[in-house]
C-alpha cells in the first residue's frame, strides 16, 4: 500500500503527522508529504485513520496495482 498526500487539497492541519510521523511530515510550506514509498504493514492501520481524519481529504490510498 502506497499513501499521497495532494498539496493542493492540504490545508496543514497536521493531525496525519500527529497520527502516524512515521509516515508524514509537514513540509515547511504548510502542507504534509508522506516521508515512506511503501507503508510499512505495521504503520497501516494508522494510515488508514489519518485518511479517516484529514479534514481536507487530502490523503489519498494508491493501490499497488495501479502504480506506475
Ligand atoms: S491531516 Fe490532511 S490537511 Fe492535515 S496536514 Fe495531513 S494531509 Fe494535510
Amino acid at each position: 500500500m502506497k499513501v499521497r498526500v495532494d498539496p493542493d487539497l492540504c490545508a496543514g492541519f497536521g493531525i496525519c503527522v500527529g497520527l502516524c510521523p512515521e509516515a508524514f511530515e509537514l513540509h515547511d510550506d504548510g502542507y504534509a508529504t508522506v516521508l515512506v514509498g511503501e507503508v510499512p504493514a505495521e504503520f497501516e492501520d494508522m494510515v488508514h485513520r489519518a485518511v479517516d481524519r484529514c479534514p481536507a481529504r487530502a490523503i489519498f490510498l494508491v493501490d499497488d496495482s495501479s502504480v506506475d
